[in-house]
């Protein structure tokens, strides 16, 4: 995991909602380059008809923290092979320039009911940043079970709350998928019958396997769980997977939902 320092340039400010799993949309330089080319997307046209040029590569991300008033933002980018962004994270250094899609509505996902006696929170390496900002921001005594996937041990995280918070970290074996070892934790489980509330943020298919086990097996309603997909395996910049059957699976056209970007340096 490489975490990163966004700055704000000039008087923008990032409006933080308050929800941990705070999703922020940011466009890379290409590689080779430092600093992303946003002009694409500052066109006045832009979201409203088809603009002229080429769109520079974006990806979706998390708001890991928030400070001086949303003039620094915290993001943590999980390493793998062969991402654009990844790439981007493993070389970048202070001053390479970002953009940052900003404005509109709130981009949060995690939204547990008041009677929620109980969280489960289940995690790949993409989803943790989203995990380790909802733990940090639990009301005092809120029961959570966390379920965390990462590529070594060296990788887990210590995570502040004043929740009540158990973990189960895992490590994913050598040569098995990210995500089959969440799969197979959660259906492990013992299910919990009174009301409670689930967050899953991990590769498409075992997001897709874990929303069957708490749908099935836990019986949990629609507006207890958030089940979103954060990448698929083979598949380049997918966009979020929500946990919605009404939507088609990629219903976040980014061309109508991103206001213009703004730069951010990298420090
Ligand atoms: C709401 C939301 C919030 C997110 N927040 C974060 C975050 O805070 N931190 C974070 O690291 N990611 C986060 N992600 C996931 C991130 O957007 C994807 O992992 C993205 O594909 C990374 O872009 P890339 O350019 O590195 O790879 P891409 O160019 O998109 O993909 C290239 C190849 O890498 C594979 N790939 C992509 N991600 C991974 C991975 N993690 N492990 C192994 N293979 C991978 C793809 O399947 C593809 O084959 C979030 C996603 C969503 C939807």
């Amino acid at each position: 995991m490489v975490r990163v320092h966004l700055e704000a340039v000039g008087d923008w400010r990032w409006t933080t909602d308050g929800q941990g799993d705070e999703r922020i949309d940011l466009a890379f330089p290409v590689p080779g380059e430092t600093v992303a080319e946003i002009d694409f997307f500052n066109q006045d046209d832009y979201g409203v008809v088809p603009v002229e040029g080429t769109e520079p590569p974006w990806r979706h991300y998390t708001a890991r923290r928030v400070h001086d008033e949303g003039r620094t933002i915290v993001v943590d980018l999980a390493v793998h092979d062969g991402g654009l962004a990844s790439d981007w994270a493993v070389r970048a250094e202070p001053g390479h320039v970002l953009g940052v899609f900003a404005g509109g509505d709130s981009r949060s996902y995690y939204d547990a009911p008041a009677d929620a006696g109980w969280r489960l929170l289940v995690a790949d390496p993409t989803g943790l940043p989203g995990l380790g900002r909802i733990v940090e921001e639990l009301a005092p005594g809120a029961v959570a079970h966390a379920v965390v996937e990462v590529p070594t041990l060296e990788d887990r995280q210590e995570l502040e709350t004043r929740g009540d918070v158990t973990y189960t970290w895992l490590v994913t074996a050598q040569g098995a998928r990210t995500g089959a070892a969440l799969v197979e934790a959660v259906r492990d489980l013992p299910v919990l019958e009174t009301p409670g509330y689930a967050w899953v943020a991990c590769e498409s298919a075992a997001s897709r396997d874990i929303r069957r086990t708490l749908r099935t097996a836990w019986g949990m309603p629609r507006d207890r769980h958030q089940v979103v997909g954060y990448w698929t395996a083979g598949a380049v910049n997918v966009r979020a997977d929500r946990d919605d059957e009404d939507a088609p699976p990629h219903d976040h056209d980014h061309e109508h939902e991103h206001d213009h970007p703004e730069p951010a340096h990298q420090h």
